[in-house]
């Protein structure tokens, strides 16, 4: 009986580091991928790569992350994506600072 558990023990241990493993291939595959203006939470949020409205862009943006001087960021609104350093959408909030 214990060598049973254990054996199931050690499965249930394997699949999970293959989850975890694939878990996170995905994400960062996922972060690569380039916010689409054609996204539905873009285009709900008005998202544009190219911001039209005077000194305000992601680059400036509270939510962006990465690091500056980056064309293609990561940003907190839309996780797994990468905006434009020139874009904005309507969540925009100036960066503290
Ligand atoms: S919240 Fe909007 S404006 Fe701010 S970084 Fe993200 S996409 Fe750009």
């Amino acid at each position: 009986m214990k060598s049973v558990n254990r054996r199931d023990f050690l499965k249930l241990s394997g699949s999970t580091v293959i989850g975890l493993t694939l878990g996170s291939t995905v994400l960062k595959a996922q972060a690569q991928e380039q916010l689409s203006a054609d996204d539905a939470t873009a285009k709900a949020l008005k998202y544009t790569p190219n911001s039209t409205v005077d000194g305000a862009n992601c680059a400036n943006c509270m939510y962006v992350q990465g690091t500056d001087g980056e064309q293609h960021r990561p940003c907190n609104i839309f996780p797994g994506k990468l905006v434009s350093a020139d874009g904005w959408c309507s969540a925009w909030v100036k960066k503290p600072g």
